[in-house]
């Protein structure tokens, strides 16, 4: 071990052992969390690993402090080293994204869509309303001049992609506010391609007339032209806003460039830093600056004081991917994912769109007799680790569903390559082959027990070959 591996050890055993101190079961149960995922072989599309660094960035005094209000223009005193961090991370997303300006306040990409929502409404509709009303501030609206304005917002439309063709409940959909803010429409993919159909989108733009064209998703396994769907924004006078939660990493690392580059197209782009960024839980929004000082308003306007804690970490993560590696490692997780779809293909499972650009693949395996929800938990079952995920038109629904999403973010972070992907490919195409869906039931399935046995094998060597933070050496076993 070189001495910084000694003192990353060093660094968290030290935080479990005063920890345990206190209580001893959240200690036990931190410990018993690095060796689940250091066990695990992950395939969440959503989900990485950060480094020492960035963890160890959030554990600390910053989290007692609080500090609305933006650098420079805070509602509480002694807020100079919250500014700091604040400042670093915004310069640091501002420069690595080529961004005009960086909000990193969000708690998580839920909240960072709500800005993002709240700052077009506010621009748009709150603005001229308030010329309208002859304030300057919303603090100085009346109940009427409220009343008006909320009925202004209430005729506004939002555009985004169909949940099972990939997009996220965030966009527009019930079970969010986003659902209730806007009266929602919805995109698709064609159904013989499985690709956006920009033709058919500019025609459901021309006809709903949206004040948000939303793009970005969660769930589609090829690039989005954001240049086309710019020109589809401006030409029916909507804001195009980009997530791009789940690809964020692939922009940071200049994988996706030119029309697949979101930030030079979109006015509104918004991003958890947590998924294939490989940051701390968080979210944060990149704009123009004709939508910053709405964005701004993001705290109070729909979140709860920043997390400086946070925000200290995101700066970490921003300058880890400032560094010419990140680069490489956005390359090597397409490139895995790529891997993955070939040795699924050669098994037979069927791929929407038949592959991926992207960090994740979509295999249907309804076309096997499966749902979902029974796939994801036979492949658990072998130590696969997956979710479920709906398809195109799916017949399953969004509870049970028809496929199983993959992601290479996290396994591309413990080192594996091409080969190794393409071999994990095959171990889920066996494991799907050998699962029996239960005659009458979407959940039960019968999996045979020695191919279970085989593919968990496999995959604890392969974990073996790759550990999950080697610099980090605990002795987990008398922390519990
Ligand atoms: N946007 C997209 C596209 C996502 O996939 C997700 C989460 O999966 C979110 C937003 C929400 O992120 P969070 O869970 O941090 O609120």
């Amino acid at each position: 071990m070189t001495s910084t591996d000694t003192r990353k050890t060093a660094a968290f055993a030290s935080a479990l052992d005063v920890i345990a101190q206190v209580e001893p079961r959240v200690a036990a149960a931190i410990g018993q969390e690095l060796a689940d995922q250091r066990d695990s072989l992950k395939l969440i599309a959503s989900e990485n690993y950060a480094s020492p660094a960035v963890l160890l960035a959030m554990g600390n005094w910053f989290s007692d402090k609080y500090a609305e209000g933006t650098p420079g223009r805070r509602f509480y005193a002694a807020c100079q080293n919250v500014d700091t961090v604040e400042r670093l991370a915004a310069e640091h997303a501002r420069d690595l994204f080529g961004a005009e300006h960086a909000y990193v306040q969000p708690h998580s990409g839920i909240d960072a869509n709500l800005v993002a929502f709240w700052a077009v409404l506010a621009h748009r509709v709150e603005s001229p309303a308030l010329a309208e009303a002859g304030v300057k501030n919303v603090d100085a609206l009346t109940d009427a001049d409220w009343q008006r304005l909320r009925r202004a917002l209430g005729d506004q439309r939002m555009l985004g992609m169909s949940l099972d063709a990939g997009g996220h409940l965030t966009h527009g959909f019930r079970p969010n506010i986003s659902g209730k803010m806007f009266e929602q429409s919805s995109y698709g993919t064609d159904p013989s391609t499985g690709l956006i159909d920009y033709a058919a989108l500019r025609e459901r733009a021309r006809a709903f007339r949206p004040l948000v064209l939303v793009a970005g998703y969660s769930a589609y396994p090829r690039l989005v032209d954001f240049a086309a769907m710019r020109e589809i924004a401006d030409e029916v006078g909507a804001t195009l806003m980009v997530d791009m939660a789940h690809f964020a990493g692939l922009v940071a690392g200049k994988v996706l460039t030119g029309d697949f580059d979101p930030v030079p197209h979109a006015g509104i782009v918004t991003t958890t830093t947590h998924k294939s960024l490989r940051g701390p839980r968080g979210g944060m929004v990149l704009c123009t600056e004709e939508f910053a000082p709405s964005v701004d308003r993001g705290c109070p306007m729909v979140l709860g004081g920043p997390l400086p804690h946070v925000m200290a970490a995101k700066a970490v993560a921003l300058a880890e991917a400032r560094r010419p590696e990140f680069a490489g490692y956005a390359q090597q997780i397409v490139a895995n994912a790529r891997a993955l779809a070939e040795g699924l293909l050669r098994r037979g499972v069927r791929l929407v769109t038949g592959g991926t650009d992207n960090h994740l693949v979509l295999a249907d395996v309804g076309a096997g007799g499966l749902t979902g929800r029974q796939a994801e938990a036979s492949l658990l079952d072998a130590g696969l680790v997956t979710n479920r995920n709906a398809v195109p038109a799916d017949p399953n629904g969004p509870w049970y569903t028809s496929g199983i999403r993959l992601g290479t973010p996290a396994l591309t972070t413990r080192g594996l390559r091409e080969d190794e992907l393409r071999e994990v490919g095959e171990l889920i195409a066996d494991v799907l082959a050998a699962t029996e869906p239960d005659a009458d039931s979407k959940v039960r399935y019968r999996l045979d027990p020695r191919v279970a046995e085989r593919v968990r094998a496999r995959a604890a060597e392969l974990l073996a070959v790759h550990p999950l933070y080697p610099e980090v050496q605990l002795d987990l076993g008398t922390r519990g």
